[in-house]
């Protein structure tokens, strides 16, 4: 107890955002160190699915969280090339996502969103019913089509997690605190200048807090709330020797997608507001149902898993990243809700921008000050 020292930047949190943010911070030279309660890609960030497809899950018609999306979704391979030559594998494949229709209303929703996505460049397109099946041999009959992203992907979230943190201890010099949980923050004159953990107090000029889920909870450190909420989801793994979908398929809703140990992984359900990591029969039952309606063969499959885990969400959807107004030197990055692993290198990127040039105009559109200030829109649970 009671060691006092100092660094650049704390970070609270050792899921996707944290630990994407200690990299790239350490990658531009600042001192960083990385807190995290239990282990690193312990949350949500290594019970996801890990679909890098800011096309279906960010909302387009926001500029900027669609800037962060493809800025993201560009810097994947780039990242993942970078991790590699360090030797840890993240599990990352740009192997594309199928979109499948069943309906004719789920066929109009899809060549809506071809719209504006096939103006991007990225190769996004139509594929009717016969070419479904050529991309997905195995896919239930009967597709009226889908839509077919080639530059999208899957990321293998505990690895992900695992080989950003390893590359920034290794590689940049992070210093790393697993099992080390912060329990409040060290303020001076309305200045956050450090936290204050289970191993002592560390000093730092800059306190990140990603703590996903949780991060609403440490509203409980300031005079105000932070909007952050918990939203449940569960995912399972199958196994069917001779079958793997080459992608992240999406049909009946879900996602069936291949993982890096040859499993199947089927996502995702949701409930709003609980912090509660046991999985559900009737979720497992639900997204059995449904990967076996997508791909019938897997009606047989053996069952090798299922996991429960707590998503950040926020009152609007997207992301909060950027000062806390009235706290100079403490950060919020959270509330990434169902799209934290494929915005974590934007988010990293933008929280690294700001503490080079001091210019948190950028962060603007994904500020807190969008919401009321005393956090009434998202009031986290107090327990
Ligand atoms: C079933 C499921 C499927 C999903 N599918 C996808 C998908 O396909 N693509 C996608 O992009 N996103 C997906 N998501 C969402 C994504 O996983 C999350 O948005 C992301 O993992 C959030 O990352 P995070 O770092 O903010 O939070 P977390 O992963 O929750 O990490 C926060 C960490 O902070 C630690 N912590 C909390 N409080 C403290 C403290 N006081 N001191 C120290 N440490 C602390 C916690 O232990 C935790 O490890 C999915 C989520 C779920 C549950």
């Amino acid at each position: 107890m009671s060691t006092s020292r100092t660094v650049d930047v704390a970070i609270v949190g050792g899921g996707v955002i944290g630990s994407a943010t200690t990299l790239y911070l350490s990658m531009r030279g600042f001192s960083c160190k990385l807190f995290e309660q239990r282990e690193f890609g312990w949350g949500a960030s290594g019970a996801t699915a890990g679909v890098v497809g800011p096309l279906w899950h960010v909302p387009h018609t926001h500029e900027a969280a669609m800037a962060l999306g493809l800025s993201s979704l560009r810097e994947f391979p780039r990242l993942n090339e970078a991790l590699a030559d360090t030797g840890v594998s993240t599990g990352f494949r740009q192997s594309g996502i199928l979109n499948i229709a069943r309906t004719e209303a789920d066929a109009q929703t899809l060549r809506e969103g071809l719209t504006w996505q096939g103006e991007l460049g990225l190769g996004v397109c139509w594929v009717d019913g016969e070419e479904v099946s050529e991309l997905e041999q195995h896919v239930a009959p009967g597709a009226l089509g889908g839509v077919y992203s080639p530059r999208e992907g899957f990321v293998h979230g505990l690895s992900f997690v695992r080989a950003m943190v390893s590359a920034a201890a290794t590689v940049y010099g992070a210093r790393l605190a697993e099992g080390v949980e912060v329990g409040g923050l060290i303020t001076e004159g309305g200045r956050v200048v450090g936290v204050q953990s289970s191993e002592g107090r560390l000093y730092a000029d800059h306190v990140v807090l990603a703590a996903g889920p949780w991060s609403g909870l440490a509203g409980r450190w300031l005079p105000q709330a932070l909007p952050v909420r918990p939203a449940k989801g569960q995912r399972l793994l199958l196994r069917k020797p001779g079958f793997m979908p080459s992608m992240p398929v999406r049909d009946y809703g879900r996602y069936v997608m291949p993982q890096p140990d040859g499993s199947i992984l089927v996502a995702a359900t949701r409930h709003e507001g609980e912090f509660d990591n046991r999985v559900s029969a009737d979720a497992v039952g639900e997204l059995l149902a449904d990967a076996g309606r997508a791909f019938p063969l897997l009606r047989d499959a053996e069952f090798a898993g299922a996991i429960a885990r707590v998503r950040p969400a926020s009152p609007d959807g997207l992301p909060i990243i950027g000062p806390v107004p009235g706290w100079e030197g403490l950060i919020l990055a959270s509330g990434h809700d169902s799209a934290g692993v494929m915005l974590a290198p934007g988010t990293a990127q933008l929280v690294t921008d700001y503490l080079v040039s001091g210019d948190a105009a950028p962060l603007g559109p994904f500020g807190l000050s969008r919401f009321d200030t005393d956090g009434a829109k998202g009031r986290p649970p107090r327990s």
